[in-house]
């Protein structure tokens, strides 16, 4: 070629701001244009192995094998396109998008190509790889992260996920930028992990995971979540009071074809669970725990349809007369039967129904259904009993409670004074003015009010003597220690002398032996209820019970 042409040429190749660049299959790098390649610490007459040389380390395996496959494939014209990193002459890396064609001519082959300059748009893409994958706070992949990470699993994993009680309240109370500090002390407690590979994840403001590759026994799961709830007890914290807890779920996958998000719902579940349900604070999802969790969820997404679909039915329990042994009231006690789990008692799924804001329509279809009882006992004996219904406190912060409650007595042909409604000392917790008032309404209106499980917490009796109660029910554990102790039976005998000071029945719950019957003798006891009586039972059953034939006192 004419030398002003091909002087005219590099001028041109030149001042391209790509790398355009061309080499034989020996690595021989036959010509480049040199402006691009200023910025890198290569001589003229430079080779593929200098410029490997410049690429980073952990860009330089998967660059050779690339660019080897292709030289190999001769005759398919075809690009390979990598990116990689190079080091410049300052030292820094910028990150290149390579783009290779074999070319054959009368010559032999070759390969041409260029290079690009791509390191803004590998930093962009950094920069929403961050956001979308990672926590800012902590700087910790999050749950999309995990997600991903659990869909590339190769063999069996041990996900633990770790809940922080109380962190928003403890946000709120001292500003958010003690969480820094906080979040801090938390990293320090993961390190326990690290004996394992592993990769810890902040999944959302208060619960964070553990990855960790592979299968630990339960034994080794347990001693670890023990260490860590102990470690994060004794970390200190600047001082700040801290009044969360910590509470960890794990499962355990060896299941190679679970989804990432079904892992994700059962160490999950099972941390909710261990919140929930664990005095340990830590619940391993293995086949003896795996149905106690499972209930707990169904109870948890079936309860709604059970309350609207008039599933939950009552059971009602003979309540009687010390003295005479005749049967004075019923108490109705809610009931669930399904079909797979069988009986779900309700201290299972009250709980759940209060938190899910359900209680109202449960409590209201019990009353309904109670009184509904009660007016039809009562004209087939011809008597007048009472049937006892047990009212949650959360039913009473709702203003319109007692209207309703009169409204349904009235539906129903009943007497409100027939209809005893049992709170527990919950309702006493905080002195809340709407519950108060709501309690007053109610004695208002004639129905009778009962303190259940009396002696089963720390209430004051004073407070419940100045509320509007008819019945003091002592609790079942109460009336066992009375046995044992004779300090518990001291405390039955001055509470029921306080009962009969002012004028409240006292009934003793969970009676169960004949000797339980004689040791109240001395007490002023009114009734009792327990199962030497009668265990609760269904409406059909309770309807033929006879009240004036109880075998017990005959
Ligand atoms: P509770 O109101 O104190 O009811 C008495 C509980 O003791 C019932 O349990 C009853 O079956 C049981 N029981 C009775 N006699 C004996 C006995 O001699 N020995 C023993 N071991 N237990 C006895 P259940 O039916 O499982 O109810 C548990 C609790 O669930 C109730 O305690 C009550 O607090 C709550 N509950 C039940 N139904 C309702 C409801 O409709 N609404 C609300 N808010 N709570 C309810
Ligand atoms: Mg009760
Ligand atoms: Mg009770």
């Amino acid at each position: 070629m004419d030398e002003l042409i091909q002087r005219r040429f590099n001028n041109m190749f030149n001042s391209a701001v790509e790398g355009l660049w061309m080499m034989t299959p020996d690595g021989q790098v036959s010509f480049y244009n040199q402006r691009f390649y200023e910025q890198f610490d290569i001589d003229c007459q430079t080779t593929l192995d200098n410029w490997i040389q410049l690429i980073h380390p952990e860009d330089r395996k998967p660059f050779s094998s690339n660019v080897t496959t292709h030289v190999q494939a001769v005759g398919d014209n075809s690009r390979v396109i990598t990116q990689y990193r190079v080091k410049k002459k300052d030292g820094n890396y910028i990150w290149i998008e390579g783009t290779g064609i074999n070319q054959v001519d009368d010559s032999g082959e070759y390969m041409v190509g260029n290079h690009k300059d791509v390191t803004e748009q590998k930093k962009l893409e950094e920069s929403i790889w961050q956001l979308a994958y990672f926590d800012k706070l902590t700087g910790l992949p999050n749950k999309d992260k995990l997600t991903l990470d659990l869909s590339k699993r190769t063999s069996s994993v041990t996900m633990v996920t770790i809940h922080f009680s109380g962190i928003k309240s403890y946000v709120s109370q001292y500003s958010e930028f003690i969480l820094t500090d906080f979040i801090a002390s938390l990293l320090e407690c993961f390190h326990l992990f690290s004996r394992y590979e592993c990769q810890c994840y902040r999944s959302s403001l208060d619960t964070f995971s553990v990855l960790i590759a592979e299968e630990l026994s339960d034994e080794e799961l347990g001693k670890l979540s023990n260490e860590f709830i102990h470690l994060f007890k004794t970390t200190t914290r600047n001082n700040v009071s801290y009044f969360g807890d910590a509470y960890i779920g794990i499962y355990v996958c060896r299941n190679c074809s679970l989804s990432s998000q079904e892992i994700i719902n059962s160490s999950y579940q099972t941390c909710e669970y261990a919140v929930e349900k664990s005095k340990l604070n830590w619940v391993i999802y293995n086949d003896q725990v795996k149905p106690e969790v499972d209930k707990y969820f169904y109870v948890e997404n079936h309860i709604k349809h059970a309350i609207e679909n008039n599933e939950i039915s009552i059971h009602l329990q003979p309540i009687v007369d010390a003295k005479s042994g005749q049967l004075k009231s019923f108490e109705a006690l809610a009931r669930w039967e399904t079909e797979q789990f069988g009986f779900i008692p309700p201290d299972e799924f009250i709980p759940v129904a209060e938190a899910l804001g359900l209680i109202s329509l449960l409590g209201k279809k019990v009353f309904s259904k109670s009184a509904e009882f009660i007016v039809q006992y009562n004209q087939t004996w011809n008597c007048n009993l009472k049937v006892h219904v047990n009212i949650s406190a959360l039913q009473l912060l709702k203003e319109t409670f007692p209207d309703k409650l009169l409204a349904i007595t009235r539906e129903k042909n009943a007497k409100p004074e027939n209809l005893v409604l049992e709170l527990t000392e919950s309702v006493l917790i905080d002195n809340n003015q709407q519950v108060l008032e709501g309690l007053n309404e109610l004695n208002t209106m004639g129905f009778p009010l009962a303190m259940d499980d009396f002696g089963s917490g720390y209430s004051s009796i004073t407070s419940i003597f100045k509320l509007p109660f008819k019945l003091l029910k002592v609790d079942r554990e109460l009336a066992n220690q009375s046995l044992i102790e004779s300090e518990a039976f001291e405390y039955l005998q001055f509470l029921s002398t306080l009962c009969e000071n002012k004028k409240m029945e006292m009934t003793i719950e969970g009676i169960e032996t004949q000797e339980m019957v004689e040791a109240f003798v001395r007490l002023n006891v009114c009734s009792y209820q327990g199962y030497l009586i009668a265990k609760p039972m269904p409406v059909d059953q309770a309807m033929m019970t006879d009240r004036l034939n109880n075998p017990i006192f005959n």
